[in-house]
């Protein structure tokens, strides 16, 4: 028999934890109990976050802050994989179109524009501002760019 180091009661020379308090009584069985409470950690937290997720995502444009950066792309509502699409789809777009037209001053006007619609735009401006800009604004600042861009292609 030996004792216990944290409450001192007798136990068995091949118990691997203590049965009065269960403090662990061999280095592999305190490696275990460190593995089994690490991964209940993980555990609690992958849960919560997921909790957060569904809050987060209900679809308004109000809450896909900072949330919806941790939600994986099949999470994503049909309305909002349309939505990121469609940016790419424009962004992509008047970016090809412009660069056939580079040495024009619309065409930069324009590949400004296409790049500022790029959903990871989006992201990138939730660093110093706090929250990502809204996706109207990058939208109206797309809309904005690419009629000045059109303009002095025609006008220029
Ligand atoms: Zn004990």
């Amino acid at each position: 028999m030996k004792t216990c180091p944290r409450c001192e009661s007798s136990i068995d020379d091949e118990a691997r934890y203590c049965l009065e308090c269960g403090a662990p009584q061999t280095e592999e069985a305190a490696e275990e109990l460190d593995e089994y409470v690490q991964r209940q950690a993980q555990q609690v937290a992958a849960d919560s976050g997921a909790t957060d997720g569904e809050s987060g995502g209900d679809g308004s444009d109000g809450g896909d802050g900072g949330v919806a950066a941790f939600v994986p792309t099949e999470e994503l509502t049909d309305r909002e994989q349309l939505w990121r699409r469609g940016c790419y789809v424009a962004g992509y777009g008047s970016i090809v179109v412009a660069l056939t037209l580079v040495p024009q001053v619309g065409a930069f006007v324009l590949i400004l524009g296409g790049i500022a619609i790029l959903p990871p735009v989006r992201r990138l401006t939730a660093e110093p501002l706090g929250s990502p800009l809204k996706r109207e604004v990058m939208a109206g600042l797309y809309a904005v760019l690419a009629l000045l861009g059109i303009a002095l292609l025609v006008l220029l």
